[in-house]
């Protein structure tokens, strides 16, 4: 069996290049930059093979390309990770003429992160083997925590701290967190932002000591398995498309916050998928939009919004993004990233001459639009949209349907976000998993904004 080799490196040229195991078990490189795989396998000349394979056969063909792992282990935590799903095709592609929607809510906690990380929740048992211990630590705006508590709830020797802003998502959202019986699971609410939520994240794994004794790991988007188990829905939701339309080359919308999930369709198109152009739906936290428009990064007060998983302003995932925009020179990488955390604030066409990527069509939607996304859609389809799949309905349509068709990528299911959808169409969505919780007891903490009093709680969990 042929092994694979590809080594993982550092967005900031910093740290010894890691094997795939490593870098899943490692988060944020010690430089303090994201692991990328040193080159991107191209796989164009697999693409009419795949086509015609299950999702499961897909992930799997596609997870090898990028991993150590013997490929049956690899086909055993692909078919473990999707058994939860309860649609047959994992990720349906849903067609109303020429609007397409890729639903990715089918897993437990009905977001798209579930397809990340029910993978990752069972590599990091597979990759531990009951020998070792981990703390995961995690920050989220809403749909990450719950999907990662799904993702390694009672597993042994994994413990698991999700850090939410309190107040500021959704009382469903909040109950798929704090419901969840098991021991190794603490949800704690922080008085502050995501962005600060963050920061504590940020600042404890940038602990070293801490890190070390306590055997902190990642589930947030920065961790590269997660960006992995994702491209694999635009294989496949690429192929169905084609299939449907005879087009050759396909468009996407992506609501984005992390930059997490359009950074997969990035990657997908660098593998050899010939996606013609990426359409990046942001809320009115339009940090990414603006960049994209004009070159310009530059930081704003995070604002609350009716798709609270995309109140983000710094993007994690973005500097993966700038690391190939950089053209794989992680000194430009530094001296950016550097610049940003003084400034607040960065200009790339200064800098490569050049600002427009013109693979990136960046659409933000405020909140009346996309309750007027959902109403349109609803009445014209009788399809219901959550309001993050909603600013990407938008966005697309802003860009034309016309041309090569937009595959629309449906994050939640609308009954996950009722507030939004009752004012668009008057009533909200419903989901039998989600109504089941609303009679659970919970368990609840919460800590003042300060990395010391996560620190502290940490400790005390752990020991
Ligand atoms: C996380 C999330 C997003 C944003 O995805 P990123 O990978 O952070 O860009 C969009 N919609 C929903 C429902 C989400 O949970």
């Amino acid at each position: 069996m042929q092994k694979n080799s590809i080594d993982y490196i550092s967005t900031r040229g910093n740290t010894p290049p890691r094997t795939f195991s490593e870098a899943v078990l490692t988060g944020l490189a010690p430089d303090g930059g994201l692991l990328l795989p040193e080159t991107v396998p191209d796989v164009s000349s697999d693409l009419s093979r795949w086509r015609n394979l299950a999702y499961g056969d897909l992930a799997t063909a596609i997870l090898q390309r990028f991993t150590d792992l013997p490929v049956a282990e690899l086909e055993e935590l692909t078919t473990a990770s999707l058994q939860p799903f309860d649609h047959a095709e994992i990720t349906p592609l849903q067609s109303f003429g020429k609007l397409h929607i890729l639903e990715l809510f089918h897993g437990p906690t009905l977001a798209f992160k579930d397809l990340a990380l029910q993978f990752l929740g069972n590599l990091f048992a597979y990759l531990l083997d009951g020998k070792q211990a981990l703390n995961l630590l995690a920050a989220t705006s809403g749909d990450t925590g719950s999907a990662a508590i799904a993702g390694v709830h009672g597993k042994p020797g994994i413990r698991i701290f999700v850090l939410y802003p309190a107040g500021r998502i959704s009382a469903l959202q909040e109950r798929q967190m704090t419901t969840v019986p098991d021991h190794n699971v603490a949800a704690v609410a922080i008085d502050g932002s995501f962005d600060d939520c963050q920061a504590i994240v940020k600042k404890l794994f940038g602990d070293a000591e801490f890190k070390q004794r306590y055997a902190l790991g990642a589930v947030n988007s920065i961790n590269w398995a997660r960006v992995l188990a994702q491209i694999v829905y635009y294989f496949y939701g690429a192929f169905r498309v084609m299939e449907r339309t005879g087009a050759d080359r396909v468009r996407f919308a992506v609501p984005t916050g992390n930059f997490g999930d359009i950074f997969a369709g990035y990657m997908a198109r660098r593998m050899g998928l010939p996606i013609s152009r990426l359409i990046l739906a942001t809320n009115s936290n339009d940090i990414l939009a603006r960049f994209f428009e004009s070159g310009d990064y530059r930081l704003r007060k995070v604002q609350a919004t009716l798709s609270p998983s995309m109140d983000i302003q710094v993007a994690s995932n973005f500097e993966r993004y700038l690391y190939y925009r950089a053209g794989g020179c992680s000194a430009t990488v530094r001296q950016w990233m550097q610049t940003f955390r003084d400034h607040g604030q960065l200009h790339l066409d200064s800098i490569d001459g050049r600002h427009i990527d013109p693979l990136f069509k960046a659409v933000s939607a405020d909140d009346p639009s996309i309750l007027r996304t959902i109403a349109d859609i609803h009445q014209s389809t009788g399809y219901v949209l959550d309001p993050h799949s909603a600013a990407g309905v938008h966005a697309a349509n802003r860009e034309g349907l016309d041309g090569d068709p937009v595959v629309c990528i449906a994050t939640a299911h609308a009954a996950k976000f009722p507030d939004a959808v009752r004012r668009a169409i008057g009533r909200p969505a419903v989901h039998e998993k989600l109504e089941r919780l609303k009679t659970l007891p919970t368990r609840e903490h919460r800590l003042p904004n300060d990395a010391d009093a996560v620190r502290d709680f940490i400790v005390r969990h752990v020991e």
